[in-house]
């Protein structure tokens, strides 16, 4: 995949080889947290453009069209606000900026389908705010990645039950997860909640996850619970391989050929 993006008088261009280079996935932190201004800096100092219409958006609508909720897809409201760029949180975009991104993706693409040049390696970062800088970086995979890291490893007995694997989470000294939900290949086979959803996983606690996951000698699931770090609880999710144990005459879908 070849990917460019642009704000504002920024912008990346990278090149995404499978199993090579790190995925989306990898990489998705580089994503910046959305910007909320303070309401008091709407309220009493609005300076930019983006404040002017937040303070629009937040503050005078309310005052002028008391009790009526400002709908961002109803365009007489947005004409109110006149510009939907902000409100949105839609990102101005600038044509020269664009060009210049636009330009570095083709080129990657032109290498990659006439393999006339070694490709980018393999994130390049633009910045025309204060003349004109790029600079390249080469990002490495994220081994715990869910989508392209190898995921940890659990061999398991292939009598042990669902119940008993979630119990073994909270001491795998890779994991330490407790109340942990189990999907494997997108079927819930336990969740911790909703409640609906729990009782309609219950009873799947008492078999073999062997059996619940279809037999098959090696496999992915995934894994979500909480760990805790010096007292702080956070959620996460983890990809496992399982791989069972003293099984005959099973189909292993590596060596069969399937999957
Ligand atoms: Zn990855």
């Amino acid at each position: 995949m070849v990917d460019g993006g642009t704000e504002g008088f920024k912008g990346h261009a990278r090149v995404i080889v499978p199993g090579v280079t790190p995925c989306f996935e990898c990489t998705i932190w580089l994503f910046p947290p959305q910007v909320k201004f303070p309401l008091c800096t709407l309220a009493e100092t609005p300076r930019t453009a983006a404040h002017c219409i937040e303070y629009a958006h937040l503050i005078k609508w309310d005052e002028v069209h008391s009790g009526k909720t400002f709908d961002p897809d109803n365009p007489e409201h947005m004409q109110w606000v006149y510009s939907e760029g902000v409100v949105k949180n839609i990102i101005p975009a600038i044509a020269s900026t664009n060009a210049i991104i636009s330009a570095a993706c083709a080129l990657e693409t032109l290498k990659i389908a006439s393999a006339c040049s070694k490709t980018l390696s393999n994130y390049l970062t633009y910045n025309g705010v204060e003349g004109l800088h790029t600079k390249v970086t080469e990002f490495v995979k994220d081994k715990d990645c869910l989508v392209c890291g190898p995921g940890v490893v659990m061999d398991m007995d292939s009598l042990v039950t669902l119940r008993e694997f979630i119990s073994l989470l909270e001491d795998h000294p890779k994991l330490l997860l407790s109340r942990a939900s189990v999907t494997h290949r997108g079927k819930n086979l336990y969740m911790q909640a909703p409640p609906v959803l729990e009782e309609m996983t219950r009873s799947n606690l008492d078999l073999p996850l062997f059996d619940l996951m279809d037999k098959v000698l090696k496999d992915v699931v995934h894994v979500t619970g909480t760990t805790s770090k010096s007292d702080k609880k956070t959620s996460s999710l983890r990809k496992l391989r399982i791989v069972f144990k003293g099984v005959d005459g099973v189909t292993d879908m590596d060596t069969a050929g399937g999957a």
